[in-house]
């Protein structure tokens, strides 16, 4: 039978004498409490019962919404094409029927842990969770911008629906946006707003856009397909502070050599900082990150982390022994989950799969396979009349990424290649007529 579903701990509390009496609240042991309710978290929720666990799953996290994806945050939603409906993973009856309760609204400070797995959460509402096993499924919070004006009205971030819903309220009381960061969300939030008719710069620190997740080449096309596209792009931008317009909110963006970029809006996208405060608390080992093995297992042998948090041995196949990283993605949390559910049914099974990625920026999809850390060489393919660009990544000859935009076919065979470990020759694969699928040998094969 279903468990008490979906309890909002603020509508639990009717009074202040029911909130005095709801602080002292200890909820039954759970077979497991999952701590963040987002991509990962609902995702191991949701292996865990197709491994066949039959305990009792607790969902927590601190959002007073129900469990949502946020790469339409960014796109579909701020552009107003999906509504938050759409986003909402699960329906409430989804989690009654598989017996998960799921908690919304309620932030846990702290987690005492015994050496065999089992302990206790405190909730900052007072409440305490007793559980078997934990997983921690946090993710990772906006990194806050630190010069002089950055807390005035007008100043944004987007990490979660309520950013986002904060954003599209504000959307007729700006005409001039500055985007801070030319990362992925920084570039899908100038070319959102920019569709609808904002004049939108964006602000880059580093020589290039993209610089952490793709190499110059796929930065080169971006930058010039923005700029056509009618994006103000500033490289080796150095934000000295914002402007002030006499009444608490942004005017502006003040350069350090002086100029001044009108704003009414500035939205932060500045990367992201793991939320390891809890992981500490519990003496686990950190590094970017919640430090796992291969099964998703932190640094005791018996807690869980998993997606965003987590730092984790490079699963690509073929990846230097010892080498690891810590993925931001969709793909990332669900390969990620499914790894840990299994570890919490006691198999030990290795990431399945091939990490990829995907980000839309106006008319352009972007898809990446792979990781393209330690590459050493590159080859672009292009077919400029149909919009179609693609780089490929090698390490010591072998191929381990590629970034597709606008050419899904490269993309899966890439991916394909990489998942069966096998080698697409460099020199062959420049000519962009050919089909990358054809071209893909065993690894033996090109020795
Ligand atoms: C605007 C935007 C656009 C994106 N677009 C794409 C895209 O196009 N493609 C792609 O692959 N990825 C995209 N991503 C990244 C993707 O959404 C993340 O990689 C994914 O959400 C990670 O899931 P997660 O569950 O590990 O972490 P998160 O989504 O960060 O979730 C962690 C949850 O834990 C909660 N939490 C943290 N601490 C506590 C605590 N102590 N107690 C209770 N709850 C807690 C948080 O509030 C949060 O709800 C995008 C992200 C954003 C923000």
């Amino acid at each position: 039978m279903p468990q008490t579903q979906e309890r909002t701990t603020t509508e639990a509390v009717g009074s202040t004498a029911a909130c005095a009496a709801e602080s002292s609240t200890v909820h039954t042991e759970t077979g497991i409490l999952i701590v963040g309710a987002s991509q990962a978290g609902v995702q191991l929720a949701i292996s865990l019962r197709g491994t066949g666990f039959e305990e009792s799953i607790t969902l927590l996290g601190e959002e007073d919404h129900r469990p949502y994806q946020r790469p339409a945050l960014s796109k579909e939603f701020l552009q107003g094409k999906v509504d938050k409906e759409n986003l909402i993973f699960r329906s409430a009856e989804y989690w009654d029927d598989h017996n998960i309760t799921l908690v919304k609204n309620s932030r846990v400070e702290r987690i005492e842990k015994n050496s065999d797995g089992s302990g206790v959460a405190h909730a900052t509402d007072g409440h305490q969770y007793p559980f078997r096993r934990v997983a921690l499924a946090v993710g990772a919070r906006a990194r806050p911008l630190e010069v002089p004006g950055a807390g005035l009205s007008g100043v944004s971030y987007l990490r979660s629906a309520d950013d986002a819903l904060d954003l599209k309220g504000r959307l007729d009381e700006f005409t001039d946006v500055v985007v801070i960061g030319g990362g992925f969300i920084g570039l899908e939030v100038a070319c959102s707003l920019h569709g609808m008719g904002k004049t939108t710069t964006v602000l880059e620190h580093g020589p290039r856009l993209i610089g952490r997740a793709v190499g110059e080449p796929t930065s080169e096309y971006f930058l010039n397909a923005h700029r056509d596209r009618g994006v103000n792009i500033i490289l080796n931008s150095r934000v000295e502070s914002l402007v002030d317009a006499g009444n608490g909110k942004v005017s502006g963006v003040k350069l350090e050599d002086g100029t001044i970029v009108p704003a009414q809006l500035v939205i932060v996208g500045i990367g992201v900082i793991p939320n390891t405060g809890l992981a500490e608390q519990m003496g686990l080992e950190t590094d970017n990150g919640i430090v796992v093995d291969r099964y998703a297992l932190a640094s005791d042998g018996s807690t869980i982390a998993v997606g965003d948090v987590a730092n984790m041995p490079n699963p690509l196949p073929g990846a230097p022994e010892g080498e690891r990283i810590r993925l931001e993605s969709v793909n990332n949390a669900i390969e990620h989950a499914k790894v840990a559910a299994y570890s919490v049914s006691g198999r030990r099974e290795e990431y399945a799969g091939i990490p990829w990625f995907w980000s839309n920026q106006a008319d352009m999809k972007l898809q990446i396979a792979g990781l393209s850390m330690g590459f050493d060489s590159t080859v672009v393919r292009r077919v400029e009349e149909k919009g179609k660009f693609t780089v490929l990544y090698y390490r010591e000859g072998q191929i381990i990424a590629a970034d597709c935009v606008n050419a899904p076919l490269d993309f899966m065979a890439v991916r394909a290649a990489l998942a069966k470990n096998q080698q697409i020759p460099a020199e062959a694969a420049a000519d962009p007529d050919v089909m990358l699928k054809t071209l893909a040998v065993d690894r033996e094969d090109t020795r």
